[in-house]
């Protein structure tokens, strides 16, 4: 089947390989020149895991192109997926100016009828906008398109196979034909039929939002029971082993740590609470997450200054872990930003080194005196005062035994509880982590 996806970035880009994959034919447009020209050359703008070889190999069997172009897209596919960004606007609600331009490129240079997908996280409601975009630009061309909602759930740093292997599809319209293209063309990827789930276009936008926000929740919910564990003397790993064991409440996303980021969670947290907002719902439970994420995302930098006696001018930091999770490049909205801008604050430097991120630090952070890109985990360790954890890439594991060499003293903050008290304990390193009541120091 043939598909046209608009944005070339994480959701668009993992889409438009992913569906050339099982044998689709696939355009993906962007506005950014200099994408669109490493990826003709076969090169991601992005890191993501398996992402390069699928690249590669449908560019050379023909089934995925890249454009600028708008006519060339938009009378490409039957199916046009938006999967543009929705960055926050100044309050916080989802900007959906690139989502709108996109629909109005469409609407100008379709010549048949058409399937208009918003793949983009969008509020409730923004599918009505596309359609009537749409309804202007077509006004004197008599054609006709359906419009549908398909929210897409992949995580970064697992997006292929989170794509190919989907737990579901959701699909939100009206118009049964288009569902059940839509069905057809997500079929290679549907282990069973009840995956695919057809659902009116407002639940289908709220579905996305609503997803992020339960997992947002539990990510925050740990979090501050990491800090009751804390002061009352109990290990909040050893709670969670109890907790998740019930399957209630299940393994995923209780895992304590330095607060989420991303370009998703904070982002469509904010949005949401926004929307409901504007119906006069008063979101307590999402503004309560909210703000003890942004706590969270400071309780690692106060650690270092007490432990400093409040005096870090002059003092440098190995750090682990640039991007906002392992397995990805992605800094947008990373804990690492906060506590680089808090421990620059405070007068100290950083020897910084992340497996891939390195480069979108640079480009975010440009050349400063105190901050220096390592080439390897143990390089950043060389003379630091102490080492800080801040993205559980699982090579820092194998690197414990060097934090003893090349520290001038052992001493570990670490933001995802990487380590295990007992083992570090026995090195004589000063261990601090998130939650776990004991300061294992010496
Ligand atoms: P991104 O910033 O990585 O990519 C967006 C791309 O759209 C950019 O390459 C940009 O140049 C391009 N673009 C902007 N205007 C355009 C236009 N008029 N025509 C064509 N291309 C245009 O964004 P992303 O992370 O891929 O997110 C896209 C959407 O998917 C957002 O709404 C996001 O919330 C949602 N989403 C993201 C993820 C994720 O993990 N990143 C997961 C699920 C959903």
């Amino acid at each position: 089947m043939k598909v046209t996806i608009y944005g070339a970035g994480y959701v668009g880009l993992v889409t438009g390989v992913c569906f050339a994959e099982v044998g689709h034919d696939v355009v993906c447009m962007d506005v950014d020149n200099n994408k669109i020209a490493k990826l003709q050359q076969g090169q991601s703008p992005i890191y993501e895991p398996g992402l390069n070889e699928l690249l590669e190999k449908n560019l050379a069997a023909g089934r995925l192109h890249f454009t600028t172009n708008v006519n060339e897209a938009a009378n490409h596919g039957l199916f046009q997926f938006i999967a543009v960004g929705t960055p926050p606007d100044e309050d916080g609600s989802a900007d959906l100016q690139y989502v709108l331009a996109v629909a109005k490129n469409i609407g100008q240079h379709m010549q048949e009828y058409k399937i208009i997908v918003t793949k983009s996280t969008v509020p409730v409601g923004t599918s009505d906008k596309v359609t009537q975009v749409l309804q202007q630009e077509l006004s004197d061309k008599k054609l006709s398109f359906a419009v549908l909602s398909n929210p897409e759930f992949l995580k970064e740093g697992m997006a292929i196979k989170d794509f190919m292997q989907p737990d579901r599809v959701v699909v939100g319209g009206d118009n049964a034909d288009a569902i059940e293209q839509m069905r057809l063309l997500y079929q290679p990827l549907l282990k069973k039929p009840e995956q695919f789930i057809a659902m009116d276009i407002r639940s289908s936008e709220l579905t996305k939002y609503a997803a992020n926000a339960m997992l947002a929740t539990k990510i925050s919910f740990i979090n501050e029971l990491s800090q009751i564990a804390e002061k009352l003397g109990a290990d909040i790993e050893n709670v969670r082993q109890g907790i998740a064991t019930d399957r209630r409440i299940g393994p995923y996303f209780i895992r304590p740590g330095c607060g989420y980021g991303g370009s998703c969670f904070p982002k469509d947290v904010n949005a949401l609470r926004k929307s409901a907002m504007q119906v006069d719902v008063e979101p307590k439970l999402l503004a309560a997450v909210e703000t003890v994420n942004h706590d969270q995302k400071r309780v690692l930098f106060h650690k270092i200054n007490d432990h400093f006696n409040q005096d870090l001018t002059g003092k440098t930091f190995a750090l682990w872990g640039l991007a906002f999770k392992p397995n990805t490049d992605d800094m947008r909205e990373a804990p690492s930003r906060v506590l680089l801008e808090q421990l620059w604050q405070a007068g100290a430097k950083v020897q910084a080194y992340d497996p891939v991120a390195a480069e979108e630090a640079q480009r975010i952070f440009g050349d400063r005196n105190d901050l220096q890109y390592c080439p390897s985990a143990v390089d950043a360790l060389k003379n630091a005062d102490a080492l800080i954890i801040v993205t559980e890439w699982d090579e820092f594991k194998e690197h414990l035994q060097q934090i003893t060499q090349h520290l001038r003293k052992p001493i570990i903050f670490d933001g995802r509880n990487m380590f295990d008290p007992a083992e570090v304990q026995a090195l004589n390193i000063i261990y601090y982590s998130m939650g776990r009541s004991l300061t294992y120091a010496n």
